[in-house]
């Protein structure tokens, strides 16, 4: 699976990152950055947490190609 950002619909305030350190990180602009591609399996149910966790729904975790 891939967790991708939609960089239009981020708000930036670092909820996924601040809640999954070993998925995202942030840029010097406070964009958060997906660290793993793809998603282990280990990190899934951490992943599908901050999906849902967004308040912007900017996140989504899909199959990767
Ligand atoms: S929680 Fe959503 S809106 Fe907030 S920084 Fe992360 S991707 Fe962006």
């Amino acid at each position: 699976m891939r967790l991708d950002v939609d960089r239009r619909a981020c708000a930036g305030h670092g909820l996924c990152y601040g809640n999954a350190p070993d998925l995202l990180d942030c840029d010097d602009q406070g964009d958060p950055i997906v660290l793993v591609d793809p998603v282990p399996e280990a990190l899934l149910t951490d992943a599908r947490g901050v999906v849902d966790g967004c308040p912007e729904r900017a996140l989504t975790l899909e199959a990767a190609p």
